[in-house]
């Protein structure tokens, strides 16, 4: 996957999302302020599954449950700090919306993968529709679905036995 450069962010995604918290009346607590962490100490999109299992990992994380990653994923989501990719029936996949640039995806329908990419024509593109039905956009997300180059490689006879096992 070619890395795309972070943004610079004036206040820590920590920070953010005491913030956000904040405003629900709620606190960052030990458990949560771990898996913020954990979340953002690597930018890999993720698995909510393969979360629990690197926040279970860790020397201070012995007593944070499933269920707390998976309610503190969705704050995350609603404070503004990751979003969901929907890989359909690959399951849905988490990545840093915070500090990291506009980006669009080709995601693979037979092995799940994903593929980031960055292109000034499609913004382009969008702001000139945007304008001509006199819409302010903030964002935009293009997730186009196919098959990646790996898979478009791999021999069909045996893909097809392996699909019926
Ligand atoms: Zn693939
Ligand atoms: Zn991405």
């Amino acid at each position: 996957m070619p890395e795309l450069t972070s943004v610079r962010v004036s206040v820590s995604p920590i920070e953010k999302f005491r913030e956000f918290l904040a405003t629900k009346g709620m606190r960052l607590t030990r458990e949560r302020e771990i898996i913020v962490n954990e979340v953002f100490s690597s930018h890999e999109h993720f698995e909510p599954d393969q979360l629990v299992a690197r926040v279970t990992r860790r020397d201070d994380a012995q007593r944070v449950s499933r269920s707390t990653v998976y309610r503190t994923l969705s704050s995350l989501e609603e404070a503004g700090l990751l979003r969901k990719v929907a890989r359909g029936e690959h399951g849905d996949v988490y990545e840093h919306d915070y500090g990291y640039p506009q980006h669009d995806h080709l995601i693979c329908q037979k092995c799940g993968d994903l593929i980031e990419f960055h292109n000034k024509a499609i913004s382009k593109l969008l702001d000139e529709i945007a304008d001509e039905h006199n819409f302010r956009m903030s964002s935009h997300r293009l997730e186009v679905y196919g098959t990646c180059d790996n898979c478009l490689r791999r021999p069909r006879r045996r893909h097809q036995k392996l699909d019926m096992v």
